[in-house]
């Protein structure tokens, strides 16, 4: 459906703008015989393959190697890539449009200055016919002529570990919706998504802000999630996980006998993130009405049960990414 609106757009030199939040060609390099799927040695996400230069690149610490060939966990030659990012579209639209053309704004394209500006100069002035992005074009950008958006594959934002995800996914969805029919003609918008029913999504499709506010209130409220109360989220990171583990669990003991009435500490756990460049992470996080009374009874007991020197610790009060 989007393969033909997006025809209809070229046939009538109308403007399309392609939004898809993940940058590179493929996401997943996953082996069918041993079920391994590569991933970035200092962190503990998937490494994204960047066609071109035929490397493979962490997107959390910017580790980068040559593209693999093979599992490196069982050697098999049958590991293939899944997935797709911006690259990759870009390549599908060119096979599918031989003669449209295609712009694509992303950290990777982006990487000079002046290519940002020569790539949006050319779309505004009708040089290019389709533009593929990233976030980076999701705000702000205002093109008259561009009359279709496609958003491919919504539901990326929708999946993260993360208590604002149906939030992040709305505005998102909205954003770039709104870069369509800024012009005189009427503009249209294409979201894929392989749960059309899911909250955020209906809600953005029909720009009903509000109905979306008032059931996502209720869901937070369930959970005790801001703004219903607060969250001070302790993070302790190390090199060895064994220590990192029995430390958090000692500290949220201790807190727990002392400082238990305060707040409701929620059990300690391996952040979504677990590993990030060679560190390991563990969170606690503590939901409360005001974050002062909790931030003290940290430091308190922090003089109390000191740091491990092997141990860091970060604070994070209403955290804007749980990850
Ligand atoms: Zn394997
Ligand atoms: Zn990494």
């Amino acid at each position: 459906m989007l393969v033909e609106k997006l025809a209809k757009r070229l046939d009538n030199g109308e403007q399309t703008i392609l939004f898809l939040n993940r940058r590179g060609y493929s996401k997943i390099f996953e082996c069918p015989d041993c079920g391994a799927v590569e991933e970035c040695p200092h962190c503990s996400i998937s490494l994204t393959w960047h066609k071109r230069e035929n490397i493979v690149k962490c997107h959390l610490c910017g580790y980068e190697a040559p593209a693999p060939s093979r599992c490196k966990n069982c050697g098999s030659e049958r590991a293939k890539w899944r997935g797709h990012g911006t690259q990759k579209l870009e390549d599908a639209v060119a096979a599918l449009f031989p003669s449209a053309r295609v712009g694509r704004m992303d950290r990777d394209a982006m990487r000079r200055r002046d290519n940002y500006r020569k790539v949006l100069g050319d779309f505004r002035a009708g040089k290019l016919d389709i533009l593929i992005g990233t976030q980076m074009i999701a705000k702000g950008l205002d093109f008259p002529r561009v009359t279709l958006v496609g958003i491919v594959d919504a539901d990326i934002s929708l999946h993260m570990p993360d208590f604002r995800a149906a939030e992040k996914t709305y505005q998102l969805i909205v954003q770039v919706a709104g870069r369509a029919g800024r012009g005189d003609g009427d503009g249209e918008v294409v979201i894929q998504t392989m749960q059309p029913e899911a909250a955020p999504i209906q809600y953005a499709k029909r720009d009903d802000m509000e109905s979306f506010l008032e059931e996502e209130l209720a869901a937070r409220r369930e959970y005790s999630y801001p703004p219903v109360m607060r969250i001070v989220r302790q993070i302790f990171r190390a090199r060895n996980d064994d220590k990192l583990e029995f430390y958090t669990r000692e500290w949220a003991k201790l807190f727990n006998e002392k400082h238990g009435g305060i707040c409701e500490m929620r059990e300690p756990s391996p952040a979504p993130l677990e590993r990030s460049e060679d560190f390991y992470r563990w969170n606690i996080c503590y939901f409360c009405a005001s974050v002062k009374p909790v931030v003290s009874a940290i430091e308190e007991l922090r003089k109390e049960f000191p740091l491990d020197p092997d141990i860091e610790e970060v604070i994070d009060v209403d955290p804007l990414s749980m990850m």
